[in-house]
């Protein structure tokens, strides 16, 4: 055989093999959306103040736990909802686990936490658009029990990017926002004047104390938003976290170490660096 039809025989072979990849991935990502259609989030039975923390989760890491916890805590959460994202419109390279990898983390990060659990609800969606919260939420909110409250969970980081969200000044109003404070944002997030310079025009923010939040070691500020339309939610703030992890910071620790997650186990759950570890991501 020459030279010339060896290659065109390994060009074809080639294509025919990432279609049939593109083709599996298509089928994953149905599977997922089909799963979650019929009802695969695993909210705790009876849990009615839910709060969704949706995020890359690249790996998921001891700072998400923490919030969560907090959040938990301070709000009086009945469950906080994982939600690993399919594609971040913010983040255009996208994420460098695959979504099942992803999900997979996420699921060890949680395992044994009763109150935390993992919702398919910002799977990839199959025409490749970017996950948008808004969207998100409304879906989630739409599958909760008649008396039951949705909030949306992040870190301050996260709020500061909301004026380029799809449709943000909809988003604090389809589910009140719980902001917690991250040292990678500096100062900001924490002061009243840094979230007001973030928020979406035409929204005004005010504090209003909330009687109805349980008694918690974590600090939480309460504030009532308000919008041109006349309608108001409520907003949170936990000021005082100063979780100093990050995904970034552990993939590069990991690449640095020449993949061994061994480096990490102090920010990361031991069963997420084994996964890490047996599956090479982040090398
Ligand atoms: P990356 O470094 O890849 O951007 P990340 O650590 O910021 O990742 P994400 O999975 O994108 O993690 O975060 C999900 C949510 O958790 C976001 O709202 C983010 O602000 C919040 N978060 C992550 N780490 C912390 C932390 N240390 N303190 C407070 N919030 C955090």
């Amino acid at each position: 055989m020459s030279l010339q039809s060896q290659r065109r025989d390994d060009h074809a072979g080639k294509r025919q093999k990432d279609n049939k990849k593109a083709h599996d991935n298509c089928d994953a990502i149905k599977r997922v959306r089909r799963d979650y259609d019929e009802g695969m989030d695993e909210l705790p039975g009876g849990a009615r103040r839910i709060a969704f923390f949706g995020g890359s989760f690249d790996p998921p890491h001891f700072g998400h736990l923490a919030v969560a916890h907090a959040a938990r805590s301070a709000l009086g959460l009945d469950a906080v909802l994982f939600a690993p994202v399919g594609a971040q419109p913010l983040k255009p390279h996208g994420s460098i686990a695959g979504f099942d990898d992803r999900v997979a983390m996420t699921r060890l990060a949680i395992a044994g936490e009763p109150a935390l659990a993992i919702s398919l609800a910002d799977a990839p969606d199959a025409s490749g658009k970017p996950n948008f919260t808004l969207e998100t939420l409304l879906r989630v909110r739409a599958r909760l029990p008649f008396d039951g409250r949705l909030f949306c969970l992040m870190g301050a980081d996260s709020f500061l990017t909301l004026r380029r969200w799809h449709r943000a000044e909809e988003v604090p109003f389809a589910a009140p926002m719980i902001v917690a404070s991250r040292p990678a944002s500096s100062s900001s997030g924490r002061r009243p004047e840094d979230l007001k310079a973030s928020l979406p025009a035409g929204l005004k923010l005010e504090p209003a104390p909330d009687p109805a939040l349980p008694q918690s070691e974590f600090e939480v500020r309460a504030y009532c938003l308000h919008n041109a339309a006349g309608e108001s939610a409520p907003f949170y703030l936990l000021p005082g976290l100063h979780i100093e992890i990050s995904a970034t910071e552990i993939r590069e620790q990991i690449r640095a170490a020449s993949g061994s997650a061994g480096a990490s186990q102090r920010v990361l759950p031991a069963a997420v660096a084994e996964y890490i570890r047996s599956h090479g991501l982040y090398r």
